[in-house]
């Protein structure tokens, strides 16, 4: 049996371990800010937005609004607001939501003919005593606020759709979102079908977007149009606070791109940030959390992809997917690229 002694001495050492490993991963003790990382290949021209605001001492919210609100409008990114592929039914919806350094937040689900879904989360969050506003509600909305209807569905996202419908196979799984950036692929007929069937690499995909500002204020954006060929009606993780995106301004920040019941079976985002406040480096974090997915579904885990990216408020980032093939931007006064995440598989 264990004396008292033996034990306290065999309990300093296993904390001093997991201090020592948090640690290890912890980086640097300099703080730095301000800073902008978001998801994917687009992440890059989205923070070039975001740093224009961050640069000259703006606040976070209003810099990850702008830098989302950059694929929000491009209709060539497929996953994101206006161009988005459609739900199964040939409507685009649009999940987004925002929040602050001080815990407000704002969000929008399954929101049609609105192009920037974003701003108009920021308008729940400032405007209404609500945090989420959903479907016809939402646009009621957004239209009351001056906002412009507009038809969200492209003539490109409109092939695509009908080419699926001549299959309508349904099986959101892997993505490898960044081949949606090969032009070359992209411009072939056969990028049509069968790779934007619902089951393909170009599925799914969202910008999530954290910033650290000039006074050391965290905030965060997540904007998406889900996944593609979706169920009318299905909400993802992108516009669940705690799921998609998580904002704690005594700790950080964290955000999700992939198959969003995933993350909200596990509350991703919020869990990175919990994991944070215990002591662990952001990319840390996102793998303890990763893992928490893969280990409750080994097998399926393996046709999916979650990916997390988290900033501290030491100006502190990482990021961990199941799969390879996440990338994520990062801009600051020192740094402006493209990283590819490390993946569990
Ligand atoms: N997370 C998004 C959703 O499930 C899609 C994605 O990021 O790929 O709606």
């Amino acid at each position: 049996m264990l004396n008292r002694r033996k034990f306290i001495q065999i309990s300093a050492l296993s904390s001093s371990f997991l201090s020592f490993q948090k640690k290890s991963w912890a980086g640097s003790g300099a703080i730095t800010k301000p800073i902008v990382i978001s998801t994917w290949d687009f992440g890059k021209q989205s923070n070039v937005e975001a740093w224009k605001i961050l640069e000259k001492n703006g606040s976070a919210l209003d810099a990850v609004e702008a830098g989302v609100k950059i694929p929000e409008a491009d209709p060539n990114i497929q996953t994101v607001g206006y161009g988005g592929l459609p739900d199964r039914d040939g409507r685009v919806t649009l999940d987004s939501c925002i929040m602050d350094h001080l815990g407000n937040c704002g969000s929008v689900m399954c929101l049609e003919h609105i192009m920037h879904p974003i701003s108009v989360a920021r308008m729940v969050m400032e405007k209404t005593p609500h945090i989420i506003l959903a479907g016809d509600g939402a646009l009621q909305f957004a239209l009351s606020q001056g906002f412009e209807k507009i038809n969200l569905l492209t003539p490109e996202s409109e092939r695509a759709w009908k080419e699926w419908l001549k299959s309508s196979k349904y099986e959101p799984k892997m993505n490898i979102e960044n081949e949606l950036n090969d032009k070359k692929a992209a411009s072939s007929a056969e990028t049509m079908a069968p790779l934007y069937l619902a089951g393909g690499p170009y599925n799914h995909d969202t910008i999530g977007m954290l910033a650290l500002d000039a006074s050391g204020n965290l905030s965060g954006a997540c904007t998406t149009s889900g996944l593609a060929f979706k169920m009318h009606g299905r909400v993802g993780d992108s516009p669940v606070i705690g799921a998609g995106l998580y904002v704690d301004n005594e700790v950080g920040a964290a955000t999700s791109t992939g198959v969003g019941e995933e993350v909200i079976r596990s509350v991703g985002s919020h869990l990175v940030v919990e994991l944070m406040r215990q002591g662990y480096s952001p990319e840390l974090a996102c793998k303890k959390t990763v893992e928490r997915i893969v280990n409750r579904n080994p097998a399926s885990a393996k046709s999916i992809q979650v990916g997390f990216l988290a900033l501290n408020r030491k100006g502190e980032y990482g990021a961990y997917a199941i799969q390879k093939g996440f990338t994520y931007a990062v801009r600051s006064s020192k740094l402006e690229t493209l990283i590819p995440g490390k993946s569990i598989l």
